[in-house]
């Protein structure tokens, strides 16, 4: 498909499926905000259940964080994103367009082909003013990143949790930029989620670390169920490396637009304790007791992004199909995330069907998101499932009142069997367990 009608098409059936809408629609939108609907919130939470659990609960050595999103705002000058969290930005002098510089090579307007302005530097971050006074002096930021709020949080964190390097603070979190150039649906956003992970280490040890995040995070995106010939990392060079990076890869997707990254994993040295230590005159350093060596430790970063990713399984997932003459759409996105684990349907209304497949989706609610739906022909309930993703529909028809079987179907062959009503709690247990 080519590349705007995929995109055309995805969006078109988040909104109508309710899986994304535009912020504040009936007001005619607000540019590059958007707000997740019934299913976009299940797909977004189990995406980021999926990655705390990857990050959390398997590992002994990383810690969970929630800072705020409003820090103090000398934090922004110390880490470098007053003076350089900035995109070049010119303007159109005939349609008053406003793109990022590398979007006008060409050096005319890429919408009208009119003269540019010089390029001028534009600060990214969000302002506001804490307590009721609009001065300078009260000026505090959105967070662009939700990694500061960890770094200045490392010993607090390392304290109470008695970690030792090497271990990592992982943090889940809204983030906001005020992109020049927002678009490709939830692409870029100007507010959006962050799912970083940060790995103090020592400075000898950086290289080996970066080498094992990068591995991880890869095989993390394998299991989330994305194609991973649609998967690669991209090396940052020299003259593409941030200012306190000594390595940088971005993981990168093949989106219908463009390989485009999807997470970057960085090797931030001590750059960031470094500057806090030096702004605040703290201590940021780590004692060794079995070495008896103090140091400050290196920071490998993970730094994804959540509705990023939940593009990508979007994307990736999105099949259309011609079966039996008419073209089916399908998400088929891994059962682990998917936002309903399964349907029940009864067959039809009567005959009893109605009682014995409330009694099923009674049951099986307490443990999964279910969806129970009576309405219309089987096959039409069946195509509403596919195209949100549900891997399994089960059904009571005449034969479940004489065996107490029912069908389930799958969603990606439309294979159906026949099984027990007592055995499906765990044959979908160990259908959507990863
Ligand atoms: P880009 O080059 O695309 O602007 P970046 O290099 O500035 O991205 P990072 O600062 O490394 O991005 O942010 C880490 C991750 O956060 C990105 O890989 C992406 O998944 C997500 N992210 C960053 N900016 C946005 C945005 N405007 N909208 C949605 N997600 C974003």
């Amino acid at each position: 498909m080519a590349e705007n009608t995929v995109m055309e098409k995805l969006s078109s059936l988040a909104k109508r499926r309710g899986f994304i809408f535009q912020s504040s629609e009936i007001y005619g939108g607000l540019n590059a905000c958007w707000d997740y609907g019934p299913m976009g919130v299940e797909l977004k939470r189990n995406i980021k259940e999926f990655w705390w659990r990857s990050m959390t609960l398997l590992r002994d050595d990383i810690e969970g964080l929630d800072a705020a999103i409003l820090m103090h705002p000398k934090v922004w000058e110390t880490s470098g994103h007053v003076a350089n969290f900035t995109d070049p930005m010119v303007d159109c002098k005939k349609c008053k367009g406003r793109f990022r510089a590398d979007e006008a090579v060409s050096g005319r307007c890429p919408k009208c082909g009119g003269e540019l302005t010089e390029a001028r530097q534009f600060n990214l971050m969000f302002k506001t003013f804490m307590g009721p006074v609009e001065e300078g002096a009260a000026v505090v930021y959105l967070r662009p990143e939700t990694a500061q709020g960890i770094y200045v949080n490392f010993l607090n964190v390392q304290g109470p949790s008695r970690q030792k390097v090497p271990f990592g603070i992982a943090q889940i979190g809204k983030a906001f930029r005020n992109e020049i150039s927002p678009g490709n649906f939830i692409f870029r956003m100007r507010e959006f989620e962050q799912m970083e992970m940060q790995f103090f280490v020592h400075p000898k040890e950086d290289e080996k670390w970066f080498e094992f995040w990068r591995q991880e995070r890869m095989k993390w995106y394998f299991q989330l169920g994305i194609r991973q010939e649609k998967l690669r990392f991209h090396q940052h060079g020299p003259e593409e490396l941030a200012h306190y990076a000594k390595a940088a890869n971005d993981l990168q997707y093949e989106f219908p637009f463009g390989w485009q990254e999807l997470e970057g994993i960085h090797n931030r040295t001590d750059f960031d304790l470094s500057r806090h230590s030096q702004a605040t005159g703290k201590e940021l350093s780590y004692f060794d007791e079995p070495t008896k060596e103090r140091f400050i430790p290196y920071i490998i970063e993970t730094s994804a992004g959540c509705d990023r990713t939940l593009l990508t399984v979007l994307i990736d997932g999105y099949y259309e199909e011609e079966v039996k003459g008419e073209t089916r759409s399908v998400l088929r996105i891994a059962p682990h995330i998917a936002p309903f684990k399964a349907a029940i349907f009864p067959l039809v209304n009567r005959d009893g069907m109605p009682e014995v497949a409330t009694k099923i989706y009674n049951n099986l609610r307490k443990k999964f998101k279910i969806f129970y739906d009576d309405k219309g022909a089987v096959g039409r309930r069946y195509r509403r499932m596919d195209e949100v993703g549900t891997p399994f529909c089960m059904t009571v028809d005449s034969q479940t009142l004489q065996d107490e079987t029912v069908t389930i179907r799958d969603r990606d062959t439309m294979q159906q069997t026949r099984h027990k009503i007592s055995e499906l709690e765990g044959i979908l247990q160990k259908k959507v367990e990863i």
